[in-house]
C-alpha cells in the first residue's frame, strides 16, 4: 500500500488520514523535513495558510517539500494547502515573510468569497466522475488564473476548484469533510501513475 504523508502543522489532518486509510493507503504525520523520507505522496490540508507558513518556517519543511515535489513526489493540497502550492498569491502580504511551496502555475486570491459566513456546500461536476461531488467550501480561495500546464478537473461559478498540474493536484474545497472518497481516490491514482514510471513531473521552473 502507498505511504502518504499528511502535513500536520494545523488544520484537517485526521480527516485526510481517515479518507486515505479507508482507501487502503498507509499514512504518516509530517511536521519535519525528515518525515518526507520514503513517502509515495503528500497531502497539504486546509486550515489557515498564514499559520501554516509560520509553523513550518523553523524546520525548513516547505523548501524541503518543494524539492521533493520537483524530484517527483506527488502532492495534493486542499484549500489553504492549494494556496501554499500556488506560485502567485494575490493579497499575499501575510504570507510573504515565510517560504511556501510555489509549484503551481496559477494565481489565487485568499478568502475570495468573503468571511466565515460565506462558507457553503455545492455540487460540482468532476472530470471522469459520472455523478456530482458535494464540495464543502470554507473561506475558500478563488483561482483567478491558470497556466497552460494546469488541467481543470472541476469548476464552480466559472472558476477552477479542482486542478492538476503534472504530479500536483489541488482543490479549493475540502474533500476530507464528506464521506465521498472519490477525490482522494483520484490522488491515489496519480500516486500509482508515478510508480508506474510517469517521468514528467509537469512543473516549470519559471522565476516569480
Ligand atoms: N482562508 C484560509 C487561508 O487563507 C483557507 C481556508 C481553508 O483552508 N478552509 O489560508
Amino acid at each position: 500500500a502507498p505511504l502518504i504523508g499528511v502535513v500536520a502543522l494545523q488544520g484537517g489532518v485526521r480527516e485526510h488520514r481517515e479518507a486515505l486509510e479507508s482507501l487502503g493507503a498507509r499514512t504518516r504525520r509530517v511536521t519535519l523535513p525528515s518525515h518526507l523520507d520514503g513517502l509515495d505522496g503528500v497531502v497539504l490540508p486546509g486550515g489557515e495558510s498564514t499559520s501554516m507558513v509560520r509553523l513550518a518556517a523553523a524546520s525548513g519543511l516547505f523548501p524541503a517539500l518543494e524539492q521533493r515535489i520537483r524530484d517527483g513526489l506527488p502532492v495534493f493540497g486542499t484549500c489553504a494547502g492549494l494556496i501554499l502550492l500556488t506560485r502567485t498569491v494575490l493579497d499575499a502580504e501575510a504570507l510573504a515573510e515565510h517560504p511556501r511551496v510555489p509549484v503551481l502555475d496559477m494565481a489565487v486570491r485568499r478568502n475570495a468569497y468573503g468571511g466565515q459566513l460565506a462558507s457553503f456546500v455545492a455540487p460540482i461536476v468532476v472530470t471522469g466522475e459520472s455523478t456530482p461531488v458535494e464540495a464543502v467550501f470554507i473561506r475558500a480561495p478563488q483561482v483567478e488564473q491558470v497556466g497552460h500546464a494546469v488541467e481543470v478537473l472541476a469548476e464552480h461559478g466559472g472558476r477552477p476548484v479542482l486542478i492538476r498540474q503534472g504530479i500536483v493536484m489541488a482543490a479549493t474545497f475540502h474533500p476530507e469533510l464528506t464521506p465521498d472518497t472519490r477525490v482522494h481516490a483520484m490522488f491515489l491514482a496519480l500516486v500509482g501513475l508515478r510508480d508506474d514510471g510517469l517521468r514528467d513531473v509537469g512543473l516549470t521552473n519559471a522565476v516569480e
